[in-house]
């Protein structure tokens, strides 16, 4: 089955102008400049006109809770399941999921099987396996062979650092766990990352720099995550990034949150480049129905609001609209730079080859109108 989508205002993320893209079943076969040739119209091709409207990559999420993250404030507070139609509609096409706060009474197996049910739904999923807390909560026994023989674990996470929810791993701790998902993650031909949660104690990134003095491993064998939580931790993680490390900044937040002096991400996005960061090194995660905790300031919990999935395509307009990045440049963030990190090499771009996920966007408004997963529209507005 073919589909021809003509007329599309192509950002690959690179802007191509006016073009047609043909999907072959899963994939794009080829992208095809205004002009030139267009296959026959037939049985067989089914042809969708977009009338000029902009065409981006489905945007690949690096961190999601997809089956709730945490609940800080007992029982009552565990945060929900994603729901299928939410993810459909969100323009997130990519997936990563992870175990939050709670790896006692949420586990392993539970994550794969709801990557599988979205997955089944039209989304691309995978996982990291591991816990907050070390040592590592997995599936098979250890985090090598998890990400080894299990196809949809790329990498561990979300390891906690600088964190009193976590484990305070020692970094001897820490190295051994990188070079386990390291070695794996060679062999199995994946990115075997090791996923950083980073809390807001003052030693911020510190225990990754110390695992790169320690060790063999480099920086950019780690992608820590909420560097835009405090102002001083966006500064350390700005640095971070001019080391050689990744960065990834987190797009739910909440009025709490940004009272208590969180940078928006769009703006950390903003700065970064202006801080000079080189920008593949920048990535953006929703933490999508996380905990979004508060707590007092003896650390007494003060209530908790979920992450949203939406929120990754809501701030990617902000960086485009509130910051005047071009959107080609704004699109990295959300699609190819963690797909690199990821080793995703069919996601994050709409190439030939490359997997036929892609958002058509509204005309005059930052909405998206369609999303097709795999080659299918699996998502229309209205
Ligand atoms: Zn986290």
């Amino acid at each position: 089955m073919l589909t021809l989508l003509k007329n599309t205002h192509l950002y690959a993320p690179e802007p191509l102008g006016l073009c047609h893209l043909l999907i072959a079943d899963r994939r794009i076969a080829a992208v095809i400049a205004d002009g030139e040739p267009l296959p026959a119209s037939g049985p067989g091709v089914e042809t969708v006109d977009l009338a000029g409207r902009r065409v981006i990559p489905g945007l690949v999420d690096p961190l999601v809770h997809f089956i709730g993250g945490g609940g800080e404030g007992g029982f009552g507070t565990r945060t929900l399941e994603l729901a299928l139609e939410d993810a459909l509609a969100s323009g997130v096409t990519t997936l990563v999921g992870a175990l939050g706060t709670d790896a006692l009474t949420r586990t392993p197996a539970n994550l794969l099987g709801k990557a599988r049910e979205l997955a089944a739904g039209g989304l691309t999923t995978y996982c990291y396996t591991g816990s907050y807390q070390l040592p590592p909560v997995t599936l098979t026994g250890s985090v090598g062979s998890d990400i080894l023989f299990i196809p949809d674990f790329i990498g561990v996470g979300e390891v906690a650092i600088s964190d009193h929810r976590g484990s305070q791993p020692a970094a001897s701790e820490l190295a051994r766990l990188a070079a386990e998902a390291r070695t794996a993650g060679m062999l199995a031909g994946k990115s075997g990352i090791v996923f950083i949660h980073t809390g807001d104690a003052p030693t911020h990134l510190e225990p990754l720099r110390e695992v790169a003095r320690q060790s063999a491993i480099p920086l950019a064998q780690f992608l820590p995550t909420h560097i835009n939580r405090t102002p001083e931790l966006f500064e350390d993680g700005v640095r971070f990034a001019r080391e050689g490390g990744r960065i990834d900044f987190t797009t739910s937040t909440t009025p709490a949150l940004l009272a208590d002096g969180e940078v928006p991400a769009a703006e950390a996005v903003a700065r970064a480049l202006h801080a000079r960061v080189d920008p593949s090194r920048i990535t953006l995660s929703s933490d999508a129905n996380a905990s979004l905790p508060r707590f007092d300031a003896e650390g007494r919990f003060a209530g908790l609001e979920p992450g949203r999935l939406g929120s990754l395509f809501e701030v990617l307009g902000e960086c485009v609209e509130a910051h005047g990045l071009p959107l080609e440049r704004a699109l990295g963030m959300v699609s190819t730079h963690a797909a690199d990190a990821l080793k995703l090499t069919a996601k994050g771009r709409l190439a030939p080859g490359c997997d036929a996920d892609l958002l058509v966007l509204a005309d005059g408004a930052w909405t998206i109108d369609e999303v097709w997963a795999l080659g299918r529209r699996v998502h229309r507005r209205g």
